[in-house]
């Protein structure tokens, strides 16, 4: 079949969005019909929510043919669900965006004008503020580009968001990327193209809960460090070159001193301070790799990033 108008695809990973849908619905609806000479494909994933999200889908596919939908067999996690929506994408340019209206979708034609002008192949966005979140939570977000951004070949922008529109080609590198762990902020900037990027304010969410806690947000930026920098694995030989030298160096100290001085033999607290000192080092350095191995042991199952139970194809 021959389109005749340019398709665009919108990915929309949701979980327990029941509440934010309709206004999503809405906007996307006053957004696309602001556009009517592009065609439109609104790609639903249902990241296996618990509250009525799944139906309020299935419902809103009924009342528009272009939305589609996705839903996982149970909550696989929003890289998961950008995954399954980039697959199930057939549009021209591609973009992705949050459920909750954090990611405006009134910025698309900005960001469509960007990439169609054809001196982009992505029109990216970040949040210039970070209104209305805990203090700590920002501190923490800053550290982590600051650190990832030395270590990895993966530069990732501050306060970078998931929200962006690409090219077709863009697209079909960024799934060309097999791998389970997966890091959607490392690998967009991973594959490379030319980005363009657009700033904004930042929004609060329109209704419904945040899905991310302190913790939660650690332990993934965690697994963007593994997923994209091998520097950690540095460590265990930096710390071993360092203590290598301060022991030969103690070691020069202690036979001087005894030659002038005589054998006192004296000094337990210190040695206990210096052996726990060391062992914890180890340990740490030994858990460093216990990451590497681990996500090593799940790429190596080679299992599936998501179970898909039903969908509208
Ligand atoms: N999300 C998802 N699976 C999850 C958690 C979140 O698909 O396990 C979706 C969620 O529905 C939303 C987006 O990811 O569309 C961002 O989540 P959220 O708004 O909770 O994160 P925040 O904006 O607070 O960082
Ligand atoms: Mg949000």
């Amino acid at each position: 079949m021959k389109r005749s108008k340019t398709l665009v695809s919108l990915v929309i990973p949701c979980y327990n969005e029941e509440e934010a849908l309709p206004f999503l619905y809405a906007e996307l609806a006053r957004v696309s019909a602001s556009m009517p000479d592009r065609a439109f494909e609104f790609i639903l994933v249902d990241d296996g929510s618990s509250d009525r999200t799944r139906e309020a889908i299935v419902s809103l596919r009924a009342r528009d043919a272009r939305v589609r939908y996705i839903s996982f067999s149970r909550n696989f996690g929003k890289e998961a669900a950008l995954l399954a929506g980039l697959r199930a994408s057939g549009g021209d340019y591609v973009a992705v965006l949050d459920a909750d209206l954090q990611d405006p979708p009134a910025l698309l034609p900005e960001m469509l004008a960007a990439v169609e002008s054809g001196e982009y192949d992505c029109a990216a966005t970040r949040r210039v503020t970070r209104k209305g979140e805990p203090p700590l939570r920002s501190l923490f977000a800053h550290a982590f580009y600051k650190l990832m951004s030395k270590i990895s070949d993966a530069h990732i922008v501050d306060g970078a968001r998931d929200f962006r529109l690409m090219t077709r080609q863009m697209t079909d590198a960024i799934l060309s990327l097999a791998e389970y762990n997966r890091f959607s902020k490392g690998i967009f900037s991973w594959v490379g193209f030319r980005t363009k990027w657009l700033e904004y304010e930042n929004v609060e969410r329109v209704a419904g809960q945040t899905k991310w806690s302190f913790w939660k947000l650690f332990l993934y930026s965690l697994e963007g460090i593994t997923a994209f920098s091998t520097v950690p694995l540095v460590l265990a030989s930096v710390f071993g070159f360092v203590f290598c030298f301060a022991a030969f160096v103690l070691a020069a100290v202690v036979i001087v001193k005894t030659i002038i001085w005589g054998d006192p033999v004296a000094g337990y607290p210190s040695l206990m301070s210096v052996v726990l000192f060391i062992g914890g080092v180890q340990l740490f350095t030994i858990g460093i790799l216990g990451q590497y191995i681990a996500k090593t042991y799940l790429e190596a199952k080679g299992r599936p990033v998501y179970i898909v139970r039903e969908s509208s194809e």
